[in-house]
């Protein structure tokens, strides 16, 4: 077994091309190249995969069965493989329980602190723990939070009882409890609940008390439709099926827990303090203050405990998320904050020969945060691990002691290391990314010329006065920075966000041009997000996210342009017969799978399994369907084709526009029947794009989160011309980007900040890009770091 290397022999995953790769151990290796050139399939999918496979082998197999499922690699040899342990941006989501504070550690600090020093002296660690039975709030289980009624959703006033007024699924007419609020001859049933009395509708919802001031009769045993439905819902300690938790969710909503007032906690530690604080109060500062309040912490008996709280905490901040608090839940995170906030934990752990698998870590955060980040990365691999990062940001690959490159393009056409060396040999190497960086470091822009020019107005000669009015801040500024013109869009007017507070923002109002791009800008937590999510509140724009294209397994390329029937009919022309016959549900499919190419084999004790139909292998139509061809080509082999392929291939016009918007989006080399869940987010948010290219109501605005996650150098030209594309047709489309050349690119820039949470959520700058100089903010000056190359 090699020593200090991970050796892959014929590695043949997804699109690998027969890798034989050596990865060096306890180095920052980081992975680049193409969009679908095989990055995950290589660093995930094989070398993480097959060390969290072989380590579940290790274990017992009830053990097994709760840990996460690997699925195995295609590869021939692999060894030298250490634990590991994925960095990813999934979020950490899920368990309401979990905090900042909790997923660092840092609260199990400030607990044993509290434990030691609090006044009243309370003891135990336990009793600060909102997450054990003696530290929790009796009240809410320690969540913060209890589910209520949403009353006002269980009446439809227009309807009377008798049509069906209480909306609650077993109260309508025919339904189990109607007859006890329709027959009881308490109410008038006939009459809509709008025309009743206010105290009768509170008799009806809460019976007993109400019932009484009314003076009105109600059957002794009566229980008010509120009390019954906690009863039955909320109260109840039966398993609830899938219906009722969906009706719980429609008729219930959150509430900050009254007792605890959303701190978790009992009331003993709610009210103990340390140096006149109280734990609760503690975990809603920012961090930054929190750790100066606790380096202040002196007592020699918990040196050490103060000593790695501030370690946590400092670490925190490097990172870039001092802002945050360590009682915000993780669900709440983004992605990139999640990740961030993942590294950080690692960090304290004292665990070598680890090898952590990192996927892009520098999304989300601002050129100025990226140092941090790769400084983290450089403590992991310090400490004694390997450390395997998937990047595309030039900065990351800079300190990299090696850098692999897997390409040359995509899918098909990549899937082969085609560059192994150091950052300067890179430089120098003729593949995607060495050419990229080039013109990258001659500060060339990277995508050739842009479509369309951007308005002259204002213009160089205003910079000076631009910077003054800079200080200013806000929308105030803009007379100045656009010299009266108007807004930096191609024509057209401007949406205008009024007053926005949401979050961190401190009542900002601005201009987005209703028919350009604006870019979003700002360091991470000041605020940005919050923004677009108040454009879309006021200006109903559609959000084009990363998350899956949905549609299931079953969803392809054909399915989702709608090309299948014009497929069927071109075959059915050619070969002069009938078009179902070419049809999935029809006599010339495959019998035995019934046209889906696979079947399930449902065995006693084991999962159900998916496998290849052995009767057509996967081919989905009988063998006589399979002898018509189109250009040489069966109905089967049209699913193997990417869709650049086909367009050239296929000759006919219906199939071709179907397949163009993909392949204008650069995902020509998907193929036909590709499922569209094996899309990385970045492919995911192009295929929605390519969608509102074909589907767009005029007048649309668009919202995308950070799309250049994910992209080489080269994608980001394609995503830059897909923009232009939406921005030509009228949209206003507004982005959310850290990228020097997206910002460069845009019609229009507004940055926030200046700082991150409370430090930030104002206005700093609003105009042209290029008009933003010298102006001494973080954007400003990675955007003059550019220009200085
Ligand atoms: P990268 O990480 O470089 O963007 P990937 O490794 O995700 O690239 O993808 C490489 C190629 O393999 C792409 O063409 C992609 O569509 C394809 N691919 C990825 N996952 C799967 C899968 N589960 N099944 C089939 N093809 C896949
Ligand atoms: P950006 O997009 O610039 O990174 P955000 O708009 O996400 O910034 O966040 C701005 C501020 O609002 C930050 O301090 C962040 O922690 C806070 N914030 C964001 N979402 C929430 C939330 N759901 N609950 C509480 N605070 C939030
Ligand atoms: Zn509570
Ligand atoms: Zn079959």
């Amino acid at each position: 077994m090699s020593d200090r290397v991970i050796t892959l022999r014929q590695a043949r995953t997804n699109n690998l091309a027969a890798i034989d790769l050596d990865v060096p151990r306890n180095q920052l290796v980081v992975f680049v190249g193409r969009s679908g050139s095989g990055k995950s399939s290589l660093v995930f999918d094989t070398i993480a995969a097959e060390a969290g496979y072989q380590l579940n082998e290790t274990y017992p197999p009830f053990a097994r069965n709760r840990l996460p499922k690997w699925k195995r690699p295609e590869v021939e040899h692999i060894d030298g493989l250490t634990p590991v342990i994925v960095v990813d941006q999934r979020r950490i989501g899920g368990n309401a329980r979990s905090t900042v504070g909790t997923t660092t550690d840092s609260w199990t600090y400030l607990r044993l602190l509290f434990s030691r020093l609090s006044e009243p002296y309370v003891g135990e660690s336990n009793r600060f723990s909102f997450n054990d039975p003696s530290g929790m709030c009796p009240v809410c289980s320690g969540l913060g939070e209890v589910v209520v009624s949403a009353v006002e959703r269980f009446l439809d006033l227009d309807k009377s009882l008798a049509d069906g007024a209480i909306r609650l699924p077993g109260f309508g007419p025919g339904k189990y409890w109607h007859a006890q609020y329709a027959d009881i001859g308490s109410f008038d049933a006939d009459t809509p609940l709008r025309d009743w009395t206010p105290g009768e509708r509170e008799a009806l919802l809460y019976g007993g008390h109400a019932a009484a001031r009314l003076g009105r009769k109600l059957p002794k045993d009566y229980e008010g439709v509120v009390e019954r439905f906690e009863r039955v819902y909320l109260h109840t300690a039966d398993n609830l099926s899938e219906r009722k938790q969906e009706t719980i969710r429609r008729f219930t909503r959150s509430a900050v827990c009254a007792e605890c007032a959303g701190e978790r906690l009992a009331a003993d530690a709610r009210t103990a303090t340390v140096r006149g604080r109280t734990i609760g109060a503690l975990a809603q500062l920012e961090i930054t203050e929190l750790l100066e309040y606790v380096r202040a912490i002196d007592e020699p008996a918990v040196a050490p405990v103060v000593s790695a709280l501030v370690g946590r905490l400092e670490a925190m901040v490097t990172i870039g998320l001092g802002y945050l608090a360590l009682a915000r839940a993780t669900t709440t995170l983004s992605g990139g904050e999640s990740q961030r906030i993942k590294t950080v934990k690692h960090l304290g752990s004292s665990l070598t020969e680890l090898t952590y698998v990192v996927d892009e870590p520098t999304v989300g955060l601002h050129p100025t945060d990226v140092d941090s980040m790769i400084a983290l990365l450089e403590q992991l691999r310090d400490s004694g691990n390997s450390v395997l990062v998937v990047e595309h940001d030039p900065a990351v690959m800079r300190r990299a002691d090696q850098i692999v490159e897997v390409g040359p393009g995509a899918g098909d056409g990549g899937g082969r290391v085609v560059f192994q060396g150091t950052y300067d040999e890179l430089l120098q190497a003729d593949t995607p990314t060495g050419r990229a960086l080039r013109r990258e470091v001659a500060g060339e822009p990277q995508n050739g010329k842009r479509g369309t020019k951007p308005l002259e107005a204002g213009g160089d000669e205003t910079a000076g006065s631009e910077r003054a009015a800079g200080e200013r801040l806000g929308r105030a500024a803009r007379g100045v920075v656009v010299a009266g013109a108007e807004l930096g869009g191609r024509g057209g007017g401007e949406l205008v966000v009024r007053g926005a507070s949401r979050n961190n923002l401190r009542g900002v109002t601005v201009g987005v041009p209703s028919s350009g791009m604006t870019v979003l800008t700002g360091v991470a937590g000041s605020g940005k997000s919050s923004l677009a999510a108040e454009f879309v509140a006021q200006h109903g724009a559609v959000v084009v996210d990363q998350a899956g294209v949905g549609g299931g397994r079953r969803s392809t390329p054909v399915t989702y342009t709608g090309i299948a029937a014009a497929i069927r009919k071109l075959f059915a022309q050619r070969n002069n017969v009938s078009p179902a016959l070419f049809s999935a549900n029809s006599a010339g499919a495959c019998p035995e799978c019934r046209g889906l190419g696979v079947v399930y084999t449902d065995l006693a004790f084991l999962e159900g399994q998916e496998v290849v139909c052995p009767e057509c292998a996967g081919r989905r139509f009988t063998s006589a369907v399979l002898e018509y061809t189109v250009g040489g080509y069966s109905i089967a082999d049209v699913d193997r084709l990417t869709i650049e392929q086909a367009i050239a291939e296929l000759p006919d016009a219906a199939i071709a526009r179907g397949l163009q918007q993909l392949a204008a989006v650069g995902l020509g080399y998907l193929r036909l029947g590709q499922s569209l869940n094996t899309l990385s987010g970045g492919e995911c948010q192009r295929v929605k794009i390519a969608k509102e290219l074909r589907v767009a109501e005029p007048g649309t605005a668009y919202v995308l989160d950070e799309p250049t996650t994910g992209l080489h150098l080269d994608d980001i030209a394609t995503l830059l011309g897909v923009l232009d594309r939406l921005v030509e047709r009228g949209h206003a489309v507004l982005v959310v980007e850290h990228n020097l050349e997206v910002i460069r690119r845009a019609d229009w820039l507004i940055d926030l900040g200046p700082g991150p949470g409370r430090h930030g959520g104002t206005v700093l700058y609003e105009g042209r890009p290029e008009a933003y100089r010298g102006w001494g903010t973080p954007t400003s000056r990675a955007l003059d770091g550019v220009r200085d190359h």
